[in-house]
Protein backbone atom coordinates (compact mmCIF):
# COMPACT_ATOMS: atom_id res chain seq x y z
CA UNK A 1 0.00 0.00 0.00
CA UNK A 2 1.41 3.74 -0.68
CA UNK A 3 1.51 6.21 1.75
CA UNK A 4 -1.81 7.76 3.01
CA UNK A 5 -0.94 12.02 2.68
CA UNK A 6 -2.41 13.30 6.62
CA UNK A 7 -4.49 16.55 6.41
CA UNK A 8 -3.46 19.06 8.53
CA UNK A 9 -6.66 20.81 10.44
CA UNK A 10 -7.10 22.10 14.00
CA UNK A 11 -3.70 22.38 14.40
CA UNK A 12 -2.45 18.83 13.77
CA UNK A 13 -2.07 16.51 11.26
CA UNK A 14 -5.15 13.90 11.16
CA UNK A 15 -5.26 11.12 8.70
CA UNK A 16 -8.73 10.80 7.12
CA UNK A 17 -10.01 7.23 8.37
CA UNK A 18 -11.14 5.99 4.91
CA UNK A 19 -9.16 3.53 2.80
CA UNK A 20 -8.08 6.91 0.43
CA UNK A 21 -8.15 7.79 -3.17
CA UNK A 22 -5.06 6.89 -5.06
CA UNK A 23 -2.81 9.85 -7.13
CA UNK A 24 -1.01 8.54 -10.32
CA UNK A 25 2.27 9.07 -12.14
CA UNK A 26 0.56 9.79 -15.46
CA UNK A 27 3.09 8.31 -17.55
CA UNK A 28 4.34 5.37 -16.05
CA UNK A 29 0.84 4.77 -14.10
CA UNK A 30 2.16 3.33 -11.09
CA UNK A 31 0.13 4.79 -7.96
CA UNK A 32 2.29 7.16 -6.03
CA UNK A 33 0.47 8.29 -2.43
CA UNK A 34 -3.18 8.22 -1.37
CA UNK A 35 -5.11 10.95 -0.02
CA UNK A 36 -8.52 10.78 2.43
CA UNK A 37 -10.18 13.55 4.00
CA UNK A 38 -12.97 11.35 5.53
CA UNK A 39 -14.23 11.18 9.55
CA UNK A 40 -12.28 15.19 10.12
CA UNK A 41 -14.01 17.04 12.69
CA UNK A 42 -14.47 20.17 9.43
CA UNK A 43 -16.01 22.41 12.31
CA UNK A 44 -13.68 21.95 14.77
CA UNK A 45 -10.71 22.83 11.48
CA UNK A 46 -13.28 25.70 10.59
CA UNK A 47 -13.70 26.81 14.28
CA UNK A 48 -9.75 26.79 15.13
CA UNK A 49 -8.85 28.64 11.65
CA UNK A 50 -10.84 31.41 12.54
CA UNK A 51 -10.59 32.16 15.66
CA UNK A 52 -6.93 31.33 16.50
CA UNK A 53 -5.54 31.30 13.42
CA UNK A 54 -7.43 34.65 12.72
CA UNK A 55 -6.80 36.41 15.70
CA UNK A 56 -2.92 35.55 15.89
CA UNK A 57 -2.63 36.95 12.37
CA UNK A 58 -4.82 40.04 12.59
CA UNK A 59 -2.64 40.42 16.00
CA UNK A 60 0.39 41.61 13.56
CA UNK A 61 0.57 44.83 10.98
CA UNK A 62 1.01 44.14 7.42
CA UNK A 63 4.58 44.60 7.93
CA UNK A 64 4.73 41.71 10.57
CA UNK A 65 2.55 39.25 7.75
CA UNK A 66 4.87 40.63 5.28
CA UNK A 67 8.04 39.08 7.11
CA UNK A 68 5.83 35.63 7.29
CA UNK A 69 5.68 35.78 3.49
CA UNK A 70 9.38 36.08 2.99
CA UNK A 71 10.06 33.02 6.03
CA UNK A 72 7.43 31.04 3.85
CA UNK A 73 9.84 31.76 0.29
CA UNK A 74 12.84 30.61 2.11
CA UNK A 75 11.31 27.32 3.45
CA UNK A 76 10.05 27.21 -0.12
CA UNK A 77 13.18 27.21 -2.06
CA UNK A 78 14.88 25.16 0.63
CA UNK A 79 12.57 22.67 -0.31
CA UNK A 80 12.47 23.05 -4.43
CA UNK A 81 14.17 20.10 -5.61
CA UNK A 82 11.88 17.73 -3.68
CA UNK A 83 8.54 19.72 -5.80
CA UNK A 84 10.10 19.46 -8.66
CA UNK A 85 10.24 15.68 -8.18
CA UNK A 86 7.00 15.30 -7.01
CA UNK A 87 5.76 17.42 -9.95
CA UNK A 88 7.75 14.93 -12.24
CA UNK A 89 5.64 12.29 -10.69
CA UNK A 90 2.41 13.18 -10.29
CA UNK A 91 1.96 16.04 -13.06
CA UNK A 92 3.84 13.92 -15.37
CA UNK A 93 5.96 17.73 -16.42
CA UNK A 94 8.94 18.82 -17.95
CA UNK A 95 11.58 21.25 -16.10
CA UNK A 96 10.09 24.29 -17.13
CA UNK A 97 6.74 23.54 -16.87
CA UNK A 98 7.25 22.53 -13.22
CA UNK A 99 8.88 25.41 -12.86
CA UNK A 100 5.87 27.64 -13.84
CA UNK A 101 4.48 26.30 -10.96
CA UNK A 102 6.78 25.71 -8.41
CA UNK A 103 9.02 28.94 -9.50
CA UNK A 104 5.82 30.85 -10.26
CA UNK A 105 4.75 30.67 -6.84
CA UNK A 106 7.94 31.43 -5.01
CA UNK A 107 8.14 34.19 -6.85
CA UNK A 108 4.47 35.63 -5.95
CA UNK A 109 4.66 35.69 -2.23
CA UNK A 110 8.21 37.14 -2.96
CA UNK A 111 6.53 39.83 -4.04
CA UNK A 112 3.65 40.02 -1.84
CA UNK A 113 6.12 39.68 0.58
CA UNK A 114 7.47 43.00 -0.70
CA UNK A 115 4.41 44.93 -1.42
CA UNK A 116 3.29 44.18 2.56
CA UNK A 117 6.23 45.67 3.79
CA UNK A 118 5.50 48.55 2.14
CA UNK A 119 2.27 48.88 3.91
CA UNK A 120 4.38 48.99 7.21
CA UNK A 121 2.96 48.68 10.85
CA UNK A 122 -0.51 49.75 10.28
CA UNK A 123 -3.02 46.94 11.15
CA UNK A 124 -6.05 48.11 8.74
CA UNK A 125 -5.56 50.24 5.79
CA UNK A 126 -7.66 53.96 5.09
CA UNK A 127 -9.54 53.81 1.64
CA UNK A 128 -9.00 57.03 0.02
CA UNK A 129 -9.78 60.49 1.48
CA UNK A 130 -12.23 62.07 4.03
CA UNK A 131 -15.16 63.49 2.27
CA UNK A 132 -17.55 65.96 3.62
CA UNK A 133 -21.00 64.54 4.54
CA UNK A 134 -22.14 68.52 4.40
CA UNK A 135 -21.06 72.21 3.52
CA UNK A 136 -18.22 72.56 6.59
CA UNK A 137 -16.15 70.04 7.29
CA UNK A 138 -17.63 69.37 10.72
CA UNK A 139 -18.92 65.47 10.27
CA UNK A 140 -16.85 63.35 7.26
CA UNK A 141 -17.23 59.86 5.83
CA UNK A 142 -13.96 58.37 5.76
CA UNK A 143 -13.66 54.51 4.24
CA UNK A 144 -11.73 52.04 5.63
CA UNK A 145 -10.28 48.57 4.77
CA UNK A 146 -10.12 45.98 7.80
CA UNK A 147 -9.14 42.15 7.84
CA UNK A 148 -12.34 39.97 7.09
CA UNK A 149 -12.90 38.01 10.31
CA UNK A 150 -13.44 34.98 9.04
CA UNK A 151 -11.52 31.91 7.05
CA UNK A 152 -10.57 32.03 3.50
CA UNK A 153 -11.22 28.69 2.00
CA UNK A 154 -9.70 27.51 -1.38
CA UNK A 155 -10.98 24.92 -3.93
CA UNK A 156 -8.06 24.36 -6.25
CA UNK A 157 -7.85 22.92 -9.59
CA UNK A 158 -5.38 19.84 -10.63
CA UNK A 159 -3.33 21.85 -13.10
CA UNK A 160 -1.30 24.20 -10.48
CA UNK A 161 -0.87 22.25 -7.20
CA UNK A 162 1.65 24.64 -6.03
CA UNK A 163 1.03 28.26 -8.03
CA UNK A 164 -2.96 28.36 -7.10
CA UNK A 165 -2.23 27.75 -3.51
CA UNK A 166 0.36 30.30 -2.91
CA UNK A 167 -1.18 33.13 -5.43
CA UNK A 168 -4.11 33.10 -3.44
CA UNK A 169 -2.58 32.60 0.05
CA UNK A 170 -0.13 35.13 -0.61
CA UNK A 171 -2.27 38.13 -0.64
CA UNK A 172 -4.87 36.39 2.18
CA UNK A 173 -2.20 36.26 5.08
CA UNK A 174 -1.17 39.37 4.10
CA UNK A 175 -4.55 40.39 4.83
CA UNK A 176 -4.36 38.90 8.07
CA UNK A 177 -6.70 36.02 7.46
CA UNK A 178 -6.33 32.12 7.58
CA UNK A 179 -6.38 29.30 4.85
CA UNK A 180 -7.86 26.61 4.34
CA UNK A 181 -6.79 25.13 0.97
CA UNK A 182 -8.26 22.24 -0.38
CA UNK A 183 -6.39 20.80 -3.26
CA UNK A 184 -7.62 19.01 -6.59
CA UNK A 185 -7.27 15.23 -5.80
CA UNK A 186 -5.29 14.61 -8.84
CA UNK A 187 -2.48 16.39 -8.09
CA UNK A 188 -2.60 17.02 -4.31
CA UNK A 189 0.32 15.87 -3.14
CA UNK A 190 2.61 18.60 -4.18
CA UNK A 191 0.21 21.21 -2.50
CA UNK A 192 -0.03 18.60 0.53
CA UNK A 193 3.84 18.68 0.68
CA UNK A 194 4.29 22.64 0.51
CA UNK A 195 2.09 22.43 3.41
CA UNK A 196 4.15 20.26 5.35
CA UNK A 197 7.55 22.11 5.00
CA UNK A 198 5.50 25.28 6.02
CA UNK A 199 3.84 23.84 8.78
CA UNK A 200 7.00 22.10 9.87
CA UNK A 201 9.39 24.99 10.19
CA UNK A 202 7.02 26.75 12.21
CA UNK A 203 6.78 29.82 10.87
CA UNK A 204 3.31 30.64 11.05
CA UNK A 205 0.76 30.96 13.57
CA UNK A 206 -1.08 28.04 14.81
CA UNK A 207 -4.67 27.84 12.26
CA UNK A 208 -3.10 30.22 9.87
CA UNK A 209 -2.52 27.66 7.07
CA UNK A 210 -4.55 24.24 7.09
CA UNK A 211 -4.99 21.81 4.39
CA UNK A 212 -7.75 19.09 3.49
CA UNK A 213 -6.81 16.18 0.88
CA UNK A 214 -9.81 14.24 -0.73
CA UNK A 215 -13.18 14.93 -1.42
CA UNK A 216 -14.58 18.43 -1.06
CA UNK A 217 -17.76 16.85 0.74
CA UNK A 218 -18.89 18.87 3.70
CA UNK A 219 -16.21 21.33 2.83
CA UNK A 220 -19.08 24.03 1.98
CA UNK A 221 -21.26 23.46 4.67
CA UNK A 222 -18.91 25.08 7.02
CA UNK A 223 -19.03 28.48 5.69
CA UNK A 224 -19.92 31.19 7.59
CA UNK A 225 -21.36 35.30 6.52
CA UNK A 226 -17.45 36.42 6.92
CA UNK A 227 -15.71 33.42 5.45
CA UNK A 228 -14.42 34.24 1.96
CA UNK A 229 -14.35 31.67 -0.70
CA UNK A 230 -11.98 31.22 -3.81
CA UNK A 231 -12.49 28.38 -6.24
CA UNK A 232 -10.35 27.70 -9.11
CA UNK A 233 -11.83 24.80 -11.32
CA UNK A 234 -14.26 23.83 -14.56
CA UNK A 235 -17.65 26.33 -14.96
CA UNK A 236 -19.91 23.81 -14.30
CA UNK A 237 -18.73 22.55 -10.69
CA UNK A 238 -18.69 26.69 -10.13
CA UNK A 239 -22.23 26.72 -11.27
CA UNK A 240 -23.04 24.36 -7.99
CA UNK A 241 -20.41 26.02 -5.45
CA UNK A 242 -22.95 29.26 -6.78
CA UNK A 243 -25.88 27.73 -6.04
CA UNK A 244 -24.48 26.24 -2.62
CA UNK A 245 -26.70 26.71 0.36
CA UNK A 246 -24.88 28.39 2.46
CA UNK A 247 -22.66 30.28 0.03
CA UNK A 248 -26.16 31.91 -0.75
CA UNK A 249 -27.68 31.77 2.77
CA UNK A 250 -24.48 34.02 4.57
CA UNK A 251 -23.83 35.80 1.11
CA UNK A 252 -20.17 34.53 1.42
CA UNK A 253 -18.09 36.40 -0.53
CA UNK A 254 -16.93 34.19 -3.73
CA UNK A 255 -14.22 34.35 -6.44
CA UNK A 256 -14.55 32.05 -9.43
CA UNK A 257 -11.45 31.78 -11.89
CA UNK A 258 -13.34 29.34 -14.66
CA UNK A 259 -12.88 28.16 -17.80
CA UNK A 260 -11.91 30.13 -20.91
CA UNK A 261 -11.73 30.42 -24.70
CA UNK A 262 -8.63 32.98 -24.62
CA UNK A 263 -7.71 34.55 -27.75
CA UNK A 264 -4.79 35.95 -29.46
CA UNK A 265 -5.27 38.01 -32.65
CA UNK A 266 -2.40 39.32 -35.49
CA UNK A 267 -3.60 42.96 -36.23
CA UNK A 268 -4.34 43.59 -39.85
CA UNK A 269 -1.34 45.28 -41.32
CA UNK A 270 0.79 42.49 -39.96
CA UNK A 271 1.68 40.03 -43.21
CA UNK A 272 3.26 36.76 -43.45
CA UNK A 273 6.80 36.72 -42.42
CA UNK A 274 6.73 40.11 -40.31
CA UNK A 275 8.41 40.38 -37.17
CA UNK A 276 4.35 40.69 -35.30
CA UNK A 277 3.26 37.58 -37.53
CA UNK A 278 6.47 35.92 -36.31
CA UNK A 279 5.43 36.71 -32.83
CA UNK A 280 2.52 35.18 -32.87
CA UNK A 281 3.11 31.80 -34.52
CA UNK A 282 5.78 31.60 -31.87
CA UNK A 283 3.38 32.56 -28.83
CA UNK A 284 0.58 30.52 -30.06
CA UNK A 285 3.26 27.21 -30.36
CA UNK A 286 4.75 28.16 -27.21
CA UNK A 287 0.93 28.65 -25.07
CA UNK A 288 -0.14 25.47 -26.59
CA UNK A 289 2.11 23.31 -25.40
CA UNK A 290 3.41 24.55 -21.97
CA UNK A 291 2.09 21.77 -19.59
CA UNK A 292 0.47 20.52 -22.39
CA UNK A 293 -2.42 23.28 -22.87
CA UNK A 294 -3.30 22.65 -18.98
CA UNK A 295 -3.17 26.35 -18.45
CA UNK A 296 -6.73 28.07 -17.88
CA UNK A 297 -4.78 30.98 -19.48
CA UNK A 298 -3.87 29.03 -22.83
CA UNK A 299 -4.57 30.57 -26.59
CA UNK A 300 -7.61 28.40 -27.51
CA UNK A 301 -8.39 30.53 -30.56
CA UNK A 302 -6.15 32.21 -33.20
CA UNK A 303 -7.51 35.18 -34.90
CA UNK A 304 -5.87 36.16 -38.22
CA UNK A 305 -6.25 38.68 -41.53
CA UNK A 306 -7.87 36.29 -44.13
CA UNK A 307 -5.12 36.44 -46.52
CA UNK A 308 -2.64 35.32 -43.43
CA UNK A 309 -4.36 32.28 -42.97
CA UNK A 310 -2.98 29.70 -44.57
CA UNK A 311 0.66 31.08 -43.98
CA UNK A 312 -0.51 31.17 -40.42
CA UNK A 313 -1.67 27.51 -40.59
CA UNK A 314 1.35 26.41 -42.23
CA UNK A 315 4.27 28.53 -40.12
CA UNK A 316 2.02 26.92 -36.98
CA UNK A 317 2.27 23.68 -37.96
CA UNK A 318 5.92 23.59 -38.71
CA UNK A 319 7.02 24.60 -35.63
CA UNK A 320 4.15 22.17 -33.78
CA UNK A 321 5.96 19.32 -35.73
CA UNK A 322 9.03 19.98 -33.75
CA UNK A 323 7.18 19.08 -30.28
CA UNK A 324 8.94 16.32 -29.03
CA UNK A 325 6.29 14.22 -26.87
CA UNK A 326 6.77 11.75 -24.00
CA UNK A 327 8.30 10.82 -20.55
CA UNK A 328 9.44 14.00 -18.63
CA UNK A 329 12.35 12.41 -17.20
CA UNK A 330 13.58 12.22 -21.00
CA UNK A 331 15.71 15.28 -21.51
CA UNK A 332 14.57 15.49 -24.97
CA UNK A 333 11.13 15.79 -24.11
CA UNK A 334 9.75 19.22 -24.51
CA UNK A 335 6.10 18.34 -23.55
CA UNK A 336 5.29 16.04 -20.82
CA UNK A 337 1.68 13.95 -20.67
CA UNK A 338 -1.85 15.72 -19.12
CA UNK A 339 -2.51 14.75 -15.70
CA UNK A 340 -4.28 11.93 -15.92
CA UNK A 341 -5.76 9.16 -18.29
CA UNK A 342 -9.26 10.65 -17.64
CA UNK A 343 -8.08 14.06 -19.04
CA UNK A 344 -6.79 12.43 -21.70
CA UNK A 345 -9.78 10.87 -22.70
CA UNK A 346 -11.75 14.10 -21.96
CA UNK A 347 -9.02 16.00 -24.46
CA UNK A 348 -9.88 13.39 -26.90
CA UNK A 349 -13.67 13.92 -26.49
CA UNK A 350 -13.07 17.74 -27.10
CA UNK A 351 -11.69 17.28 -30.02
CA UNK A 352 -14.23 15.20 -31.29
CA UNK A 353 -16.67 18.21 -30.53
CA UNK A 354 -14.23 20.43 -32.36
CA UNK A 355 -13.67 18.49 -35.31
CA UNK A 356 -17.53 18.88 -35.81
CA UNK A 357 -17.32 22.84 -36.65
CA UNK A 358 -13.57 22.97 -37.92
CA UNK A 359 -10.78 21.26 -39.99
CA UNK A 360 -7.75 19.16 -38.67
CA UNK A 361 -4.76 21.48 -40.10
CA UNK A 362 -1.98 19.76 -37.95
CA UNK A 363 -2.49 16.38 -36.37
CA UNK A 364 0.47 14.69 -33.96
CA UNK A 365 -2.40 12.90 -31.73
CA UNK A 366 -1.09 9.40 -32.83
CA UNK A 367 2.58 10.53 -33.10
CA UNK A 368 5.11 8.43 -31.30
CA UNK A 369 5.79 8.96 -27.70
CA UNK A 370 9.67 9.51 -26.78
CA UNK A 371 10.23 6.61 -23.60
CA UNK A 372 6.31 6.08 -22.77
CA UNK A 373 3.45 3.87 -23.35
CA UNK A 374 1.05 4.89 -25.46
CA UNK A 375 -1.39 2.68 -23.41
CA UNK A 376 -0.49 4.03 -20.15
CA UNK A 377 1.28 7.38 -20.54
CA UNK A 378 -1.50 10.25 -20.51
CA UNK A 379 0.44 11.95 -23.39
CA UNK A 380 -1.02 13.36 -26.72
CA UNK A 381 1.16 15.35 -29.13
CA UNK A 382 -0.61 18.84 -30.61
CA UNK A 383 -3.63 19.45 -32.62
CA UNK A 384 -4.13 22.67 -34.74
CA UNK A 385 -7.61 23.21 -36.12
CA UNK A 386 -8.91 25.61 -37.87
CA UNK A 387 -11.82 27.16 -39.18
CA UNK A 388 -13.07 29.17 -42.64
CA UNK A 389 -16.69 30.02 -41.25
CA UNK A 390 -15.69 31.12 -37.65
CA UNK A 391 -19.51 32.94 -37.22
CA UNK A 392 -20.93 29.89 -38.07
CA UNK A 393 -18.92 27.30 -35.92
CA UNK A 394 -20.01 27.68 -32.42
CA UNK A 395 -18.24 24.99 -30.86
CA UNK A 396 -14.85 26.27 -31.28
CA UNK A 397 -15.97 29.56 -28.97
CA UNK A 398 -17.50 27.19 -26.73
CA UNK A 399 -15.99 24.15 -26.08
CA UNK A 400 -12.79 24.78 -24.14
CA UNK A 401 -10.35 21.51 -25.11
CA UNK A 402 -7.83 21.45 -21.81
CA UNK A 403 -4.40 20.31 -24.04
CA UNK A 404 -2.21 21.26 -26.43
CA UNK A 405 -5.28 22.05 -29.09
CA UNK A 406 -6.40 25.30 -30.76
CA UNK A 407 -8.65 26.67 -33.40
CA UNK A 408 -6.83 28.66 -36.18
CA UNK A 409 -9.98 31.35 -38.12
CA UNK A 410 -9.74 34.62 -40.33
CA UNK A 411 -11.60 38.09 -39.46
CA UNK A 412 -12.55 40.50 -42.22
CA UNK A 413 -11.35 43.97 -40.45
CA UNK A 414 -11.15 44.85 -36.54
CA UNK A 415 -14.73 44.49 -35.90
CA UNK A 416 -15.34 41.31 -36.69
CA UNK A 417 -12.10 40.19 -34.86
CA UNK A 418 -13.24 41.95 -31.60
CA UNK A 419 -16.83 40.10 -32.42
CA UNK A 420 -15.10 36.91 -32.41
CA UNK A 421 -13.20 37.21 -29.21
CA UNK A 422 -16.04 38.75 -27.45
CA UNK A 423 -17.67 34.94 -28.80
CA UNK A 424 -15.94 33.36 -25.61
CA UNK A 425 -18.50 35.23 -23.56
CA UNK A 426 -15.33 36.61 -21.15
CA UNK A 427 -12.25 35.12 -20.82
CA UNK A 428 -9.12 35.40 -19.22
CA UNK A 429 -7.06 37.08 -21.60
CA UNK A 430 -6.42 38.08 -25.41
CA UNK A 431 -2.73 39.18 -27.20
CA UNK A 432 -2.20 40.97 -29.74
CA UNK A 433 0.52 41.10 -32.06
CA UNK A 434 1.19 44.15 -34.23
CA UNK A 435 3.04 47.41 -35.06
CA UNK A 436 0.38 50.26 -35.20
CA UNK A 437 0.30 51.73 -31.50
CA UNK A 438 -2.92 53.48 -32.06
CA UNK A 439 -4.93 50.48 -33.59
CA UNK A 440 -3.36 48.09 -30.74
CA UNK A 441 -4.40 50.43 -28.37
CA UNK A 442 -7.81 50.89 -29.71
CA UNK A 443 -8.49 47.38 -30.10
CA UNK A 444 -6.79 46.76 -26.52
CA UNK A 445 -9.50 49.00 -24.81
CA UNK A 446 -12.26 47.43 -26.74
CA UNK A 447 -11.31 44.11 -25.58
CA UNK A 448 -10.98 45.70 -21.86
CA UNK A 449 -14.62 45.15 -21.86
CA UNK A 450 -14.76 41.24 -21.82
CA UNK A 451 -11.08 40.37 -20.95
CA UNK A 452 -9.49 40.22 -17.72
CA UNK A 453 -5.68 41.26 -19.25
CA UNK A 454 -4.81 42.36 -22.49
CA UNK A 455 -1.23 41.63 -23.51
CA UNK A 456 -0.42 43.40 -26.36
CA UNK A 457 3.02 42.48 -28.32
CA UNK A 458 4.82 44.73 -30.83
CA UNK A 459 8.41 43.73 -31.96
CA UNK A 460 10.21 46.38 -29.47
CA UNK A 461 9.00 44.36 -26.61
CA UNK A 462 9.35 41.10 -28.41
CA UNK A 463 12.56 40.55 -25.95
CA UNK A 464 11.07 41.98 -22.44
CA UNK A 465 7.56 40.59 -22.72
CA UNK A 466 6.10 38.57 -20.02
CA UNK A 467 4.33 35.77 -22.23
CA UNK A 468 0.50 35.69 -23.37
CA UNK A 469 -0.30 33.27 -20.90
CA UNK A 470 2.00 33.55 -17.85
CA UNK A 471 -0.12 35.37 -15.05
CA UNK A 472 1.98 38.11 -13.76
CA UNK A 473 1.22 39.02 -9.54
CA UNK A 474 1.26 42.32 -10.85
CA UNK A 475 -1.52 42.31 -13.06
CA UNK A 476 -4.91 41.39 -12.43
CA UNK A 477 -6.06 37.49 -13.31
CA UNK A 478 -9.59 36.78 -13.88
CA UNK A 479 -12.14 37.76 -16.44
CA UNK A 480 -16.16 38.15 -16.76
CA UNK A 481 -18.37 36.17 -17.98
CA UNK A 482 -17.58 32.42 -18.77
CA UNK A 483 -13.84 32.75 -16.99
CA UNK A 484 -15.73 33.38 -14.15
CA UNK A 485 -16.00 37.04 -12.91
CA UNK A 486 -12.72 36.31 -10.61
CA UNK A 487 -10.56 38.69 -9.90
CA UNK A 488 -7.00 38.00 -8.45
CA UNK A 489 -3.76 39.52 -8.03
CA UNK A 490 -2.81 43.13 -9.79
CA UNK A 491 -0.77 44.25 -6.76
CA UNK A 492 -2.67 44.78 -3.61
CA UNK A 493 -5.68 44.91 -4.95
CA UNK A 494 -5.34 41.14 -4.20
CA UNK A 495 -6.22 42.47 -0.67
CA UNK A 496 -9.93 43.82 -1.76
CA UNK A 497 -11.26 40.20 -1.59
CA UNK A 498 -9.62 39.28 1.87
CA UNK A 499 -10.74 42.99 3.33
CA UNK A 500 -13.94 44.50 4.24
CA UNK A 501 -15.35 47.91 3.49
CA UNK A 502 -17.04 50.21 5.88
CA UNK A 503 -17.55 53.80 6.02
CA UNK A 504 -16.73 55.88 9.61
CA UNK A 505 -18.65 58.82 9.54
CA UNK A 506 -17.74 61.03 12.09
CA UNK A 507 -15.88 64.66 13.22
CA UNK A 508 -12.06 64.72 11.88
CA UNK A 509 -10.92 64.17 15.65
CA UNK A 510 -12.41 60.62 15.45
CA UNK A 511 -11.09 60.03 12.23
CA UNK A 512 -7.89 61.07 12.71
CA UNK A 513 -7.49 58.84 16.01
CA UNK A 514 -8.58 55.76 13.98
CA UNK A 515 -5.87 53.63 14.18
CA UNK A 516 -5.31 51.80 10.23
P1 LIG B 1 -13.16 20.73 -11.36
O1 LIG B 1 -13.49 19.33 -11.69
O2 LIG B 1 -14.23 21.73 -11.36
O3 LIG B 1 -12.43 20.66 -9.93
C1 LIG B 1 -11.92 21.81 -9.32
C2 LIG B 1 -11.92 21.62 -7.82
O4 LIG B 1 -13.25 21.54 -7.32
C3 LIG B 1 -11.24 20.35 -7.35
O5 LIG B 1 -10.54 20.63 -6.16
C4 LIG B 1 -12.40 19.41 -7.09
O6 LIG B 1 -12.09 18.41 -6.17
C5 LIG B 1 -13.41 20.37 -6.52
N1 LIG B 1 -14.79 19.94 -6.63
C6 LIG B 1 -15.36 19.08 -7.51
N2 LIG B 1 -16.69 18.99 -7.30
C7 LIG B 1 -16.97 19.79 -6.24
C8 LIG B 1 -18.16 20.12 -5.53
N3 LIG B 1 -19.34 19.62 -5.88
N4 LIG B 1 -18.07 20.97 -4.49
C9 LIG B 1 -16.89 21.52 -4.14
N5 LIG B 1 -15.74 21.24 -4.77
C10 LIG B 1 -15.77 20.41 -5.81
O7 LIG B 1 -12.06 21.33 -12.33
P2 LIG B 1 -10.70 20.65 -12.81
O8 LIG B 1 -11.09 19.66 -13.86
O9 LIG B 1 -9.87 20.22 -11.67
O10 LIG B 1 -9.94 21.89 -13.45
C11 LIG B 1 -9.92 22.18 -14.81
C12 LIG B 1 -10.68 23.45 -15.10
O11 LIG B 1 -10.22 24.51 -14.27
C13 LIG B 1 -10.50 23.94 -16.51
O12 LIG B 1 -11.76 24.21 -17.06
C14 LIG B 1 -9.69 25.23 -16.38
O13 LIG B 1 -9.95 26.19 -17.36
C15 LIG B 1 -10.06 25.71 -15.03
N6 LIG B 1 -8.98 26.52 -14.49
C16 LIG B 1 -9.14 27.87 -14.36
C17 LIG B 1 -8.12 28.64 -13.85
C18 LIG B 1 -8.26 30.12 -13.69
O14 LIG B 1 -7.44 30.71 -12.99
N7 LIG B 1 -9.24 30.75 -14.27
C19 LIG B 1 -6.94 28.04 -13.45
C20 LIG B 1 -6.81 26.68 -13.58
C21 LIG B 1 -7.85 25.93 -14.11
P3 LIG B 1 -11.67 16.93 -6.67
O15 LIG B 1 -10.42 17.08 -7.45
O16 LIG B 1 -11.47 16.19 -5.41
O17 LIG B 1 -12.82 16.44 -7.50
Amino acid sequence: MTELLSNYVGGRWQPGTGAGTPLFDPVLGTELVRVDATGLDLAGAFAFARDTGGAALRALTYRERAGLLAAIVKVLQANRDAYYEIATANSGTVKNDSAVDIDGAIFTIGQYAKWGDALGDARALRDGEPAKLGKEPVFLSQHVQVPTRGVALFINAFNFPSWGLWEKAAPALLSGVPVIVKPATATAWLTQRMVRDVVEAGVLPAGALSVVCGSSAGLLDQLKPFDVLSFTGSAETAATIRGHDAVARHSVRTNIEADSLNSAVLAPGAAPGSPAFDLLVKEVVREMTVKSGQKCTAIRRILVPEAAYDAAAEAIGARLAKTTVGNPRNESVRMGSLVSRAQLASVREGLQALEGAAQVLHDDRAAPLIDADPQVAACIGPVLLGTRTPDAAQAVHDVEVFGPVATLMPYRDLAHAEALAERGQGSLVASLYGEDAGELARLATALAASHGRVHVITPEVAQAQTGHGNVMPMSLHGGPGRAGGGAELGGLRALDFYHRRAAVQAGPAVLEALQP
